[in-house]
């Protein structure tokens, strides 16, 4: 028997169960398609397993290293099934919190392969769209009124690198490892790579990074990149930038593989017990149904207008699988985004430039807005202002104090156009900087606030007093 709704989500993940609790709220009658567990990737296989993975390592390096905290601790042993329980513990909780969360919203999860059909000749409606789930041997037909496809993504492999998923892995295995191998070579110094490069570091691997770009972190502010670098290194990791890897040149033996990469003219050979790659992600475009209907692809993702419609105006298009910035948070703001739309309540675009990107390293790193090198491309004349955790009590405290906040600033008219920031604990302070581009705060209203003392924030404060050279600690 067919079933009719308001809206049919395709994907679970954090796009579309949070534009799944949206719908409910504003009354829409609304089921989820999803084909693994509700949460998705960034639940199931990215954010949470990985941070829950990154705060052992840190645990482990920090208790190693704690006399210089005046700690003796002995003999300091992993565990790493215990960590590998911890992270899946973690996970249970949290997937246990959003199927309560879809129950209490009375939506509809169905667990299968969903598939757009197209047009429904059972709808009233002309142009609605049916969805096809298998769920064991059942067929079932949805008929919605509206559909989102929040198919999420999967990771890349480079072309003729075959993903062995024992030898050469991506994070997908990686992080459901039993055991931690002795050395590693990275392929790709992005955020996943340098995550993981920072993470089996702290866990004690011989680590080694392979980037194809002039620097790590390729998107973050120069500078940023440069000081993860000069830190990684400082750390005993190995980070070979402008490094051209050579997947035909793979060779895997019993326990080790082995693989060229151009470097500055010359080939290099590498060698580790396990290879990451961590080349980027590509969207699950395929097998849903999209030959069915107007929806176009492009570059491998689906193409939207601002609101997240499709050619097809009733079938939106969210997270992932739309390409852009392929982050947790971005999806989930992109799903709201879609519903509240389609329930005519006129939302207003998302200004991307808006939105606060984390890497989750030790040191961290947390950016919203314009680098310094774009800033200057979209032809603004900049002025920054710096200031390092070197001079901040809190970061000596924490014995943390590599880094520094970096605003990025209209010479015209004092509007905040970037804020960078590496050090501890920023990914939880970038949100200040966050708020400071959305009301239009200018330097002088962030130096003005005044930041309680000792805390890491008081970077922030700092770096705005240092755009006009007022920085009292400097
Ligand atoms: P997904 O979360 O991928 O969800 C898509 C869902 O659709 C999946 O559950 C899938 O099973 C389902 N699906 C696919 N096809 C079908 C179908 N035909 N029918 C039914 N269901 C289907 N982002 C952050 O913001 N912060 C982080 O710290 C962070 N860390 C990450 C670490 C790693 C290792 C990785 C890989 C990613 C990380 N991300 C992080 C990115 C984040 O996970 C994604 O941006 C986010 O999950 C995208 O959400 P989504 O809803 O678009 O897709």
């Amino acid at each position: 028997m067919a079933q009719e709704y308001d809206l049919v989500i395709l994907g679970g993940g954090t796009g579309g169960y949070v534009a799944a609790i949206r719908a409910s709220q504003l009354g829409l009658k609304t089921a989820v398609v999803e084909k693994k567990k509700i949460g998705g990737t960034c639940l199931h296989a990215g954010c949470i397993p990985s941070k829950a993975l990154l705060r052992s390592a840190e645990v482990f390096a920090q208790t190693k290293n704690s006399e210089e905290f005046g700690v003796i601790s002995g003999e300091v042993k992993l565990d790493f099934f215990k960590v590998q329980e911890r992270k899946q513990k973690i996970i249970d909780q949290l997937h246990g919190g959003v199927q309560h969360l879809m129950k209490q919203g009375k939506i509809d999860v169905f667990y299968g392969t969903g598939r757009i059909l197209g047009p429904s000749i059972f709808s009233p409606m002309p142009g609605t769209i049916s969805v096809e789930f298998e769920n064991g041997d059942e067929n079932e037909m949805l008929i919605p009124k509206n559909v989102i496809v929040a198919t999420g993504s999967r990771p890349r492999s480079l072309p003729g690198l075959e993903i062995d998923g024992t030898q050469v892995m991506t994070s997908d295995e990686a992080l459901s490892l039993e055991e931690l191998p002795k050395s590693i070579i990275i392929v790709g110094g992005g955020v996943i790579g340098i995550e993981w490069a920072s993470m089996l570091d702290d866990f004690g691997v011989e680590v080694t990074v392979l980037e194809y770009a002039d620097r790590v972190l390729p998107t973050e502010d120069k500078e940023v990149s440069k000081e993860m670098q000069r830190l990684l290194k400082k750390r005993g990791i190995k980070v070979v930038t402008s490094a051209k890897v050579l997947p035909e040149t793979l060779e895997k033996a019993d326990g080790s593989v082995t693989i060229k990469a151009e470097h500055k003219g010359e080939e290099k050979s590498f060698t580790a017990e396990k290879m990451l790659v961590s080349v980027g992600r590509q969207a699950n475009v395929e097998g849903i149904g999209l030959e069915n209907t107007e929806i176009q692809v492009e570059k491998g993702f689906i193409t939207t207008n601002d609101r997240f419609q499709t050619k097809e105006s009733h079938i939106y298009a969210i997270g992932d699988v739309i390409g852009g910035l392929q982050l947790a948070h971005v999806a989930s703001h992109e799903g709201i985004v879609a519903v509240e739309h389609m329930a005519n309540e006129n939302p207003a675009p998302i200004d991307y430039s808006m939105i606060s990107k984390c890497v989750y390293s030790s040191p961290e790193v947390a950016s919203v807005g314009y680098t310094e090198e774009e800033a200057k491309e979209k032809g603004f004349d900049v002025k920054t202002g710096k200031f390092s955790f070197r001079a901040i009590g809190k970061a000596l405290v924490y014995g943390e104090s590599d880094g520094f906040v970096k605003l990025v600033v209209n010479k015209e008219n004092d509007d905040i156009l970037g804020v960078h920031m590496i050090g501890p604990h920023v990914t939880d302070m970038i949100s200040e900087a966050g708020l400071a581009r959305v009301l239009d705060a200018t330097p002088w209203e962030i130096g003005h606030t005044i930041h309680p003392h000792p805390s890491l924030s008081e970077a922030i404060g700092e770096a705005a007093l240092a755009v006009d050279g007022k920085a009292i600690h400097s």
